[in-house]
């Protein structure tokens, strides 16, 4: 079996590791020309997720991710702040397992690491061919074809391969959008940053709907040392602060720019009435890292697959893209591989359309779930702006207070 990837992200490279494991040809095509040219978010990933990757990876790789990591001790709570950064709540999170906290970059690197020939970069999809013997051919843009049994469209919300089979993405562009960047933990940052934030990130949100979500990188809470990682090294990234702001729907920001200073302008602007230190951070923030990106989100109640199946699927945000509010999205692609991964190699008869129906059933049932959960902060950001919802808003974030201290 040869199977043809799109997409070199955090679902495409997780599915390559599996199946190069099991000894399947896998090619992976990237648009991006090298694993390192991507935005430099930082990424949750669930219990779950990180099992699976524990799993699928190498020994030695997985120990280097973790050293790249925080752990779950830069996870004990989810704290609700108001837009004076003073706690009015605090969510326990359950002790449920290992999650990790690992910079975009680290994560992806790692994820490739000894994919070597497999992936090519500066590779874009453009279209593919159905052939009468059930084999797909990927067409890229700069006139190169590959031929294979299966073509598995990791590319991302916007996906290629979806429209391909579609006619259109199963993802919509939603009316509110993020501004992100990161300052580094310097003497600045530390003096004045809420304690909240050392048990864990948290939401910040003014009355006006406006809100901040805020959490910190101390690479010092690894789980695991990087002198401990003895044959892949850990891709260690200095310590910071990441702060997004969700900006709500109807709420313009000053700047169209994807990145750059007006970017922190804009933030700036609509974090004015925050408390003082919010400002220090965004004085702190690399203009160049300040990055102003749409979101994207499927309909959890949609059917999520509308193609007929036969030799191409896809996974991750390609079919059911998800705002980054949740921190859903890049375990529910790690699970979508893992899935993928299993239909495909399980020993037996079964067919390639039998194993990918079966593993597009299974991806309805559990990533639907993660992407209501990701949804569910905008619905309640969106009814908190105007004058009744912020009525709503202070007495939710007193009930939230009084919980919170309850549970203290
Ligand atoms: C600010 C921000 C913060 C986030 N925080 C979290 C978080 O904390 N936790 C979490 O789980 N998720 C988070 N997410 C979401 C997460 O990044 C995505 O859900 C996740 O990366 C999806 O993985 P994927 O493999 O489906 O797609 P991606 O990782 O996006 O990979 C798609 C890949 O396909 C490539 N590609 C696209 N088109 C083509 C083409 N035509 N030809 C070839 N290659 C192509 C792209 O270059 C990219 O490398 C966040 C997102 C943002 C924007």
């Amino acid at each position: 079996m040869r199977v043809i990837v799109v997409g070199a992200g955090i679902g495409g490279l997780v599915l390559a590791q599996g199946l190069k494991a099991a000894g399947v040809a896998v090619t992976v095509h990237e648009r991006d020309r090298a694993l390192s040219d991507t935005g430099g978010y930082r990424l949750h990933l669930t219990p779950e997720a990180a099992g699976v990757l524990r799993r699928r990876l190498p020994p030695p790789v997985f120990q280097a991710l973790l050293a790249s990591s925080t752990g779950s001790r830069s996870l004990r709570q989810f704290g609700v702040l108001d837009h004076r950064l003073r706690t009015v709540a605090r969510i326990p999170l359950e002790d449920d397992g290992e999650h990790l906290m690992i910079g975009r970059i680290p994560l992806r690197r790692l994820l490739g690491h000894g994919l070597g020939e497999s992936i090519r970069f500066g590779s874009e999809f453009t279209g593919l061919e159905h052939h009468p013997d059930g084999t797909v051919t990927a067409v890229f843009a700069d006139g190169t074809r590959e031929t294979g049994d299966v073509l598995v469209g990791a590319d991302g919300a916007r996906s290629r391969v979806v429209t391909a089979l579609t006619g259109r993405p199963t993802a919509r562009l939603l009316a509110a959008h993020g501004l992100a960047g990161r300052a580094p933990l310097d003497d600045a940052v530390r003096s004045g940053m809420p304690d909240a934030l050392h048990r864990g990130p948290a939401f910040a949100v003014a009355p006006d709907g406006v809100a901040v979500f805020l959490t910190l990188h101390d690479p010092s809470t690894a789980p695991v040392a990087p002198l401990a990682c003895r044959e892949v090294g850990p891709i260690l990234e200095p310590g910071y602060v990441l702060w997004g702001v969700v900006v709500p729907a109807g709420t313009a920001t000053a700047t169209s720019d994807v990145n750059g200073p007006s970017v922190l302008a804009s933030a700036r602007h609509l974090l004015r009435d925050f408390a003082p230190w919010t400002r220090t951070l965004l004085d702190r923030s690399d203009p160049a890292h300040a990055t102003r990106f749409p979101y994207y989100a499927a309909d959890p109640d949609a059917d999520l697959t509308p193609w007929q199946v036969g030799a191409v699927t896809a996974l991750g945000d390609a079919v059911h893209a998800m705002p980054p509010t949740g921190g859903r999205g890049a375990s529910t692609a790690v699970v979508d591989a893992d899935v993928l991964i299993d239909h495909l190699t399980r020993s037996g008869s079964t067919s390639i359309p039998l194993a990918l129906h079966d593993f597009q059933r299974a991806m309805a049932r559990h990533a639907p779930p993660a992407l209501r959960e990701s949804l569910q902060p905008l619905l309640w950001q969106q009814r908190t702006s105007g004058r009744l919802g912020r009525v709503f808003l202070r007495t939710a974030l007193a009930v939230a207070g009084t919980v919170g201290s309850a549970r203290r």
